[in-house]
């Protein structure tokens, strides 16, 4: 098993593995010396892999081991045991530590070594899994730590804490149905109450106090497990790394996994650490930090951290952290060597970091250091800095803008107007970028049921866990009144690149009574309040927002907007994208306004128009009803006679608007019963406007009633049918374009036959087209460039591409019926499965979101060849709804395609992962 999945790594074996039979599993780092290397991220998890990487480059890591993602892998092959070479590779793990800390794991006598035990899935899990600290101590080995430290006080800190998160974590010591309150904690309250009659800061506590607590807490454990606490060190080791690899399967792990596409094969690791101690006293501390600000992208140490204290309390939110700038008043000489570190690592990793930290006695001790989690426009901006900077090149630069964040860009900001007027109620940090507006709920369960009525939806927490991560998705935007920037709430917002206020301390939240008191005045579940998470604001109300900047600059021509720094730097990239790309960008518009919009975006073209949506305003839909309603070819061209200037018009708007780009128009594709009205109302209205019987109207719509509309008489049947619909909209088509031609500017129609399987059913509507365009040239006297080609989106189409490129100039595969005719899935009816689908795993990603690759991809590929066989230059695009979602663009780019298209709003999107995948091309 080791063996076959070590095949797949790209890592490099470690040096230390000769040609011994048995696996490695145990990997060390310590002393300026480590096994692994930054690049085994597959095999030895982000955290384990970093840590060996820092050791390597000489900062001060405090020594230790990774069990390995394979052990965790054999670990459930094999009913939750062990491979038997881990115990001996463990051992001399816990050995190489001993030696290089000059204590012992277990001792009496002497400096007892104690460890962290801390998971490390590949991608780092914010509070997903759990980590256990000061590993190592029982009755014993706390009395040998007080007189090796003489400091009583912090030797039973250590062991209570110690209690507290192995009987949480590892021994399933935790709230019970009903309960409000951790078992644990209730245990210190119920003391403080007893000994202080008020709740003291834990560092107020006396080492009598927690020497009680080790006792009330071991109590607990046996009340509550039946047995009593591990005394062996050994045994403690055991059962926390077994927690680590079980906490994989937990269910917020899951539920994290799932929103990321985290396949469950890869397993996690466990990093078995050498403690180092911020909590001695005040010479001694723990922190994180970005080496930039991770919100909004400006070059500053950015961060915060506790003196006295272990690393959980700086997240945990129980005492506010001090931002990272004070420490250089409290220990200037820690400050500046972390200010040295910080540059070290982002010269090494060439990216912005994120790291933990411990000052144990002044000296500074890294503990973890990873890629930062950014908003979009941070991204952008360290993107564009680092280039400045010289630390990356441009096409790196493109890289480090994730295409599916890249939309947060977009996103609205609050209307500058209407923000002035707002009420002000309260301030936080701005820990997500962006402006939301929403109803309140204070829970997850509640917020997401509203989510899922379609209401606009606000978080509301006093702070955020793991727990809540389903509200947290479900939410525009998420509120706490506690917390800092580097909180569970701060961390999974700029993730997700949600709305973002945490720590308005004035905000007084009530969860029995769901209601939140602030400014002298309460809301409820229901009520309305907006967030600024660029400035950190909470305002009363429902507030309108307005385009952000860099839509404001481009589709507005706004001057202002133009002048940001965000502006211009979107352009830098979009500039560079440009440059990289082989894939070209084009959009599905219907309108003229649409079009203008998406080549503001820069797309070089329309890959679908769909004329039918040009039938529903205004008076058309009576014309267009009045064709279908037609019992004679007389009847229904006259109808199709008022339609066509409309047609027309619109046809000569888009020209005009597409600057001389090429636009594919897909000839009429629904069911004609979507045209008629449903109701016996708007019947009777109907027949009354075109002065017939409403029995005629009830009639037809009876006889284009359909079992399934889907697969019925649509796309390309029904110009098969009434061949005078495809011949109107030819010409409605061909006279624009001569038109154009005729005012000046170019028109380069692209007409498309929809819903083709037959080669004979694309020949017959071709034939048609031409003759018509024969007309309209000699009528207008000018020659129309067009060109006719289909949409490849039923199998039958796929498959006989070789016949159907005789006929076809060019082919655009339509992604969404194609995944509906493929898998034989209707997408309007798979909400009722799809989610059970996913959660079984048997597709990772919505089919209709993102291309199945192995199957409806399958069946491009065969098009793609068989159409070049026929034509070899036949151009070839996609135009479903997968033309703006980044994984289809790149497998795209893949089969060759000369062009996707999706709406004008994701078109930037496209446009940075279609540059991307020309960059990971070169790359390779
Ligand atoms: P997470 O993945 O949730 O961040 P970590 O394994 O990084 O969990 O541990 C959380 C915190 O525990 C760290 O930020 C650090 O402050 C503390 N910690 C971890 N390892 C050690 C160690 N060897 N010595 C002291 N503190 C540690
Ligand atoms: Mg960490
Ligand atoms: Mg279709």
């Amino acid at each position: 098993m080791a063996k076959k999945s070590s095949a797949k790594k790209s890592a490099k074996p470690a040096a230390k593995k000769s040609n011994a039979k048995s696996a490695q599993y145990v990997y060390t780092w310590g002393a300026g010396k480590a096994d692994g290397n930054g690049g085994m991220k597959a095999l030895l998890g982000g955290k384990g892999a970093n840590l060996a990487e820092m050791t390597r480059i000489g900062l001060p890591v405090p020594p230790g081991f990774t069990i390995t993602t394979e052990v965790c892998t054999y670990f459930y092959a094999h009913k939750k045991t062990y491979p038997k070479e881990l115990q001996a590779q463990m051992a001399a793990g816990v050995a190489n530590m001993e030696k290089i800390m000059g204590t012992k794991f277990g001792a009496t006598d002497g400096t007892p070594l104690l460890v962290a035990v801390r998971s490390g899935a590949r991608d780092s899990m914010p509070g997903m899994m759990d980590t256990i600290l000061n590993l190592g101590l029982n009755d014993s080995t706390v009395v040998a730590l007080v007189k090796a430290t003489k400091n009583e006080r912090f030797a039973w800190d250590c062991y209570r804490r110690f209690i507290q998160m192995y009987g949480d974590v590892v021994l399933g010591v935790q709230k019970k149905e009903g309960e409000d309150h951790e078992p644990f904690e209730t245990v210190i309250e119920g003391f403080k109450h007893e000994k202080y009659h008020q709740d003291i800061e834990d560092s107020k506590l006396t080492a009598a106090d927690q020497q009680e607590l080790v006792k009330r807490f071991k109590a607990l454990v046996l009340e509550r497990t039946g047995h009593v606490f591990p005394h062996d060190p050994w045994d403690q080791l055991r059962g926390a790394a077994g927690a680590v690899f079980g906490s994989w399967m937990n269910d917020r792990a899951i539920v994290y996994r799932r929103k990321y596409n985290i396949p469950t094969e890869w397993g996690t690791a466990v990093n078995v650490q050498a403690m180092v101690f911020g909590n001695t006293g005040d010479t001694s501390g723990s922190g994180v930090a970005f080496t930039r600000n991770p919100a909004n992208g400006t070059n500053e140490f950015y961060g915060e951290f506790l003196i006295n204290a272990q690393g959980e309390d700086v997240v945990a939110g129980v005492r506010t952290p001090e931002p990272v700038l004070k420490l250089k008043d409290q220990m200037p000489k820690s400050y500046a060597e972390l200010l040295k570190v910080r540059a070290t690592l982002e010269k090494h990793f060439k990216d912005v970091q994120d790291i933990e930290f411990t000052i144990q006695e002044g000296k500074l001790f890294m503990l973890q250091t990873r890629n930062g989690k950014r908003t979009a426009a941070a991204a952008l901006k360290f993107s564009i800095d680092m280039v400045k900077e010289k630390l990356i090149d441009w096409k790196t630069a493109i890289t480090r803008n994730p295409a599916d964040q890249l939309e947060q860009l977009l996103a609205p900001i609050f209307d500058l107007a209407e923000v002035r007027k707002a009420k002000v109620i309260a301030t936080g940090l701005p820990a997500g970028p962006g402006a939301a507006t929403g109803k309140i709920y204070f829970n997850a369960d509640r917020a997401v049921t509203a989510a899922e009525k379609g209401e606009k939806v606000l978080l509301v927490r006093v702070e955020t866990s793991p727990e809540d991560l389903r509200g947290m998705i479900a939410a525009e935007g998420i509120l706490t009144a506690r917390g800092g920037v580097s909180s569970h709430a701060a961390l999974v917002a700029r993730q997700m690149g949600k709305v973002c206020v945490c720590g308005a301390a004035a905000l007084q939240v009530d969860y029995d009574k769901k209601t939140v008191t602030v400014s002298g005045a309460t809301y409820g579940e229901g009520d309305f309040l907006s967030i600024d998470g660029t400035a950190g604001t909470v305002y009363a109300g429902q507030i309108k927002t307005a385009p952000s900047e860099i839509i404001a600059g481009l589709i507005h021509g706004d001057k202002a907007a133009q002048a940001t720094e965000k502006f211009k730097s979107y352009v830098q990239l979009m500039k560079w994208c440009a440059q990289a790309t082989k894939l070209q960008v084009r959009t599905n518009a219907d309108t003229p306004e649409q079009t203008a919009q998406a080549i503001a975006f820069g797309a070089v073209g329309i890959g679908l128009t769909r004329t039918e949506h040009m039938f529903f305003e205004g008076d058309r839909i009576d014309a267009m009803r009045e064709m279908i309603l037609a019992d004679n070819l007389g009847a229904r061209e006259a109808a199709l006679a008022k339609l066509l200037p409309y047609q027309r018009d619109d046809f000569y708007g888009i020209f005009k608007a597409l600057k001389g780009f090429p636009a594919t128009i897909r000839f009429l594709d629904p069911p004609l019963h979507e045209f008629l009205p449903n109701s016996t109302d708007q019947q009777a209205a109907l027949a009354k406007k075109l002065g017939i019987d409403v029995k005629k109207i009830e009639h037809r719509v009876h006889e284009l009633h359909e079992f399934n509309p889907m697969l019925g008489f649509r796309g390309c049947r029904l110009g098969i049918k009434y061949p005078e619909i495809t011949a109107m909209q030819a010409r409605a088509v061909l006279e624009a374009a001569a038109d154009a031609t005729k005012a000046g500017f170019k028109a380069r129609p692209e007409i498309m036959i929809p819903l083709v399987g037959f080669k004979r059913e694309l020949d017959l509507q071709v034939a048609l087209v031409h003759e018509v365009a024969a007309k309209v040239q000699a009528e207008k006297k000018v020659k129309i460039s067009y060109s006719v080609g289909t949409m490849i989106e039923i199998p039958r189409g796929a498959l006989t591409a070789d016949e159907i490129a005789h006929t076809a100039e060019f082919f655009s595969f339509g992604t969404n019926d194609l995944t509906q005719t493929c898998l034989g899935m209707s997408r309007d009816d798979s909400g009722s499965f799809l989610g059970a689908y996913q959660e079984s795993e048997i597709m990772k990603k919505n089919p209709f979101a993102s291309i199945d690759q192995t199957g409806v991809g399958q069946l491009m590929q065969i098009a793609i060849e068989k159409g070049r066989k026929t034509r070899p230059d036949i151009k070839l695009g996609i135009c479903g709804e997968h033309g703006g979602d980044p994984d289809s663009v790149k497998f795209c780019h893949k089969l060759g395609l000369s062009y996707v298209s999706c709406s004008p709003y994701r078109v930037p999107v496209a446009r940075l992962a279609a540059a991307q995948a020309a960059i990971a091309d070169l790359k390779k």
